[in-house]
């Protein structure tokens, strides 16, 4: 897919510099790419989300895992829980449905989200065990984005189908 100038791209609000995950913090690629992400606001319409967040989780909050398959959860078969075993699967699901209206309200581009993340992950996300390792799967917001047909990056994907293109720092 071709970049181009002027994409409208929902991105995932750590990546941008706001202090919204588990820990209040923001992600650790925008503390190591402050100004490939100015870069990307500069020369994309960009409209920052963090479904965690939309679906009414508190900042800072106890870490959460999905335990059951994404389609599982999404279909009302499987919960995502946070590390004190509560269930916090409406939240995500609310989440991740916002993300998806807003995705088609603004008919955006593209998502960019944050790799890794039970919301946001794509390929990879930790594997419910809250023992940082992963399992192959997708983030229920990712997923429901990839199911309406929207294209996910996440942001390492992001920033090489950048390189080349308009944007002017790769300084990393
Ligand atoms: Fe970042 Fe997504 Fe987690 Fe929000 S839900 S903190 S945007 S990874």
């Amino acid at each position: 897919m071709v970049l181009k100038k002027g994409c409208r791209i929902i991105v995932s609000a750590c990546l941008l510099g706001v202090c919204c995950n588990y820990k209040a913090e923001a992600s650790a690629d925008y503390q190591q790419r402050p100004l490939f992400w100015e870069s990307v606001c500069r020369n994309f319409e960009v409209f920052p989300v963090c479904p965690e967040q939309l679906g009414g989780m508190p900042t800072p909050r106890v870490p959460a895992e999905l335990m059951a398959a994404v389609g599982e959860i999404i279909a009302g078969n499987g919960r995502v829980c946070n590390r004190e075993g509560v269930d916090v699967t409406d939240c995500f699901l609310k989440g991740g449905q916002e993300v998806l209206r807003l995705a088609h309200l603004l008919q955006v581009d593209i998502a960019v989200l944050k790799s890794k993340s039970p919301s946001c992950g794509k390929k990879k996300i930790y594997d419910g065990t809250f023992s940082g390792a992963l399992v192959n799967g997708s983030g229920v917001t990712a997923q429901l984005l990839g199911t309406a047909k929207i294209k996910v990056f996440d942001e390492l994907e992001f920033y090489e189908a950048c390189r080349g293109t308009f944007l002017e720092d790769f300084s990393v």
